[in-house]
């Protein structure tokens, strides 16, 4: 049996890694939209080998870039903001949500009213809008899947089991290429050695995240959306050889955990199957070669990000979507060259303290204006365009 499915962010490292999976499986999907930001000749390409309905670039100016590289080929094409969120909500029965930050929440509003299956790795947009989804996505009927690893190690983890049931779900982070740094280190920093994984292959902001530990901060965030079991039952442990991708601890004393390589394949597969299991070209893992496993308490003196993203959720409201658009901010920032690593974390900090939260976002423009609020504040803080 066929399936249709739409990829948005096809051309990055989650894109990438998702139609690895189904270029080995051509006959089992019917690929309907693939979106990118610009990259008009790649998202062109993968258009063409698979077959897309409709190729959809977000910044508009790479349209003519994209028409050329599709002429010929009958495949559909648009650009703009406007255009991706039309493109998500072309009926299918599942969406690979992996654009990059919150400039893929209002596409996967979209895909969620559809009422459609949403393979969820864009956790920017689930930390802004936090309620604003979730309640869109109960009343539309909607089905998350996360593709995070450690909230697909959780939610397989949760399978057949009953939510009140759990005492403790623990998070894993690698504790990212910095892990041993000390502080006078961190300060000098550089992008080149932050986009530089121990683990994991991933994109630059998602990497820059780990180094600071914003990522297991949004991972958090996150995961208090997906398992509503109370913040005090949620917790951080630094493992840095990123086996147990995160564990499930029941009231009996029994804890369940989801091991695997550090390959985004294993939990992508996981969404693409669901409910059953796929094959997927990976080493099964050897325990004996990796040999020990290690965890310790996260250093929120070197890396106070997963402080602020605790703090932003206890706060609730708006807070979230400003430590969401502050860090996007900072980290570009950092990325450009224009500030030290460092003041990632200050700046969020900084954007959290500096005047009183809006109230409460009750709809996806509300959460868009927040979101717009906070950059504009922190570029103005950063002196960045
Ligand atoms: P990436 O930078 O490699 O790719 C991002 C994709 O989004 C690209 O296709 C890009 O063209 C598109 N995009 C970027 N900005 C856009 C915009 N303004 N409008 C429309 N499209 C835009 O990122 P990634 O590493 O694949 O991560 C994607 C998402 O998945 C992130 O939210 C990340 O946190 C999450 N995630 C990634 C990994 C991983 O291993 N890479 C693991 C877990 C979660
Ligand atoms: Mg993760």
């Amino acid at each position: 049996m066929t399936r249709s499915i739409s990829i948005l962010g096809a051309t990055g490292s989650v894109g990438a890694s998702t139609l690895d999976l189904i270029r080995r499986n051509r006959e089992a999907w019917r690929v309907v939209a693939l979106t990118a930001n610009c990259s008009a000749a790649e998202l062109a390409k993968l258009a063409r080998e698979f077959g897309a309905e409709i190729a959809v670039v977000g910044d508009e100016s790479c349209l003519g870039d994209l028409r050329e590289g599709l002429s010929g080929s009958g495949i559909e094409t648009a650009g703009g903001a406007q255009a991706l969120c039309e493109a998500a909500s072309r009926p299918v029965d599942l969406t690979v949500a992996a654009i990059v930050g919150c400039a893929g929440l209002a596409p996967v509003m979209a895909a969620i009213e559809q009422g459609g299956t949403i393979a969820l790795a864009n956790k920017e947009a689930l930390v802004s809008a936090g309620d604003v989804m979730t309640r869109a996505v109960a009343q539309h009927g909607a089905t998350l899947l996360p593709v995070d690893s450690e909230h697909n190690a959780i939610f397989q983890c949760l399978q057949g089991n009953a939510i009140e049931d759990v005492a403790r779900i623990t998070l894993t982070a690698s504790g990212g290429p910095f892990r041993t740094w000390t502080q006078e280190q961190l300060d000098a920093a550089t992008p080149e050695q932050a986009v530089a994984h121990p683990n994991w292959d991933m994109g630059a902001k998602i990497s820059v995240d780990s180094a600071t530990m914003m990522n297991k901060g949004l991972e958090y965030i996150e995961a208090h959306h997906l398992f509503p079991v109370g913040l005090e039952r949620l917790r951080i442990v630094v493992h840095p050889q990123s086996v147990i991708h995160s564990m499930v601890e029941y009231r009996d004393g029994s804890t369940l955990a989801q091991l695997g390589p550090s390959d985004m394949r294993v939990p992508i597969a996981s969404c693409l199957a669901w409910p059953q299991r796929m094959d997927t070209p990976l080493e099964p893992l050897d325990l004996t070669a990796i040999g020990e496993l290690s965890f310790f308490a996260p250093d929120e003196q070197r890396f106070p990000a997963t402080r602020l993203a605790r703090e932003a959720v206890e706060a609730g409201g708006a807070a979230p979507a400003v430590l969401n658009a502050a860090n996007e901010i900072a980290v570009a920032a950092f990325l450009a060259g224009h500030i030290p690593f460092t003041r990632i974390a200050l700046s969020v900090e900084a954007i959290l303290q500096q005047s009183n939260l809006p109230p409460a976002p009750a709809t996806l423009d509300d959460v868009l204006d927040v979101d717009q609020a906070a950059r504009a504040r922190a570029r103005e803080l950063l002196e960045v365009a």
